[in-house]
């Protein structure tokens, strides 16, 4: 089985612009929250258990998630989170383990935004986490998603602390004035040298 990677941050932390430097690197990344959006429109099992959970006006008549209604179902409702994410995990789960089955590099990356909160840590073999300060994450995010920073503030209410992510991860990487690259490079050379004992 590859050796498994799961890098997680806070919104806005820079998880994104990490794993692409791991891209560089020759290492694949498997985007967890992409594929969630993915299965959402087309996995028949998560839709119909969406639509079992909140009517068929979940989706568009194009057979498209009403995202923005799901959104405001789930933000203040954690039992129907809950709910949802009883619907995909473990259809992600799936996906990622086939996924891992068809990768040839020493490790592989698992991003996901709620790496620690849904338990798919556990999985993992090793976790990165990204921390960058709040001001430098809300202004990032406010001029990517073009959103204002009460919205972005809202969003990060529902993640879990940083202090707390800090104790569960096995490396952290700090993105605010540091430079990116040589933290990367020198936690690849670390991973490859762990996996060179290993083998
Ligand atoms: P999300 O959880 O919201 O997907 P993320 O952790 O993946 O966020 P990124 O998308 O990588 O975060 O970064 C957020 C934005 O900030 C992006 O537009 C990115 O280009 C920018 N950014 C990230 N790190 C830096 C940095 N060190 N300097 C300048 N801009 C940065």
């Amino acid at each position: 089985m590859v050796f498994k990677v799961g890098i997680t941050g806070g919104i806005g932390s820079g998880k994104t612009v990490i794993c692409n430097i791991f891209r560089c690197l020759g290492i694949p990344v498997f985007e967890a929250d992409l594929e969630t959006k993915k299965l959402l429109d087309e996995d028949k099992s998560v839709k119909e258990g969406l639509i079992r959970l909140f009517g068929q006006g979940i989706y568009m008549p194009n057979n498209v998630i009403d995202r923005k209604k799901l959104a405001s179902i789930i933000f203040n409702d954690e039992v129907a989170l809950q709910k949802v994410n009883n619907l995909t995990h473990p259809v992600v789960r799936e996906k990622f383990e086939s996924w891992c089955m068809l990768q040839h590099s020493p490790y592989i990356i698992h991003e996901a935004a709620i790496l620690m909160e849904s338990g798919f840590s556990k999985l993992m073999d090793h976790t990165i986490l990204v921390v960058s300060n709040t001001e430098d994450r809300i202004q990032r995010v406010m001029k990517r998603d073009n959103v204002n920073r009460e919205q972005v503030l809202e969003r990060m209410s529902k993640q879990m602390d940083d202090t707390k992510k800090i104790k569960l991860a096995d490396t952290v990487i700090y993105n605010n004035q540091e430079i990116l690259i040589p933290q990367v490079l020198n936690i690849h050379q670390n991973l490859i040298s762990i996996l060179n004992k290993k083998n």
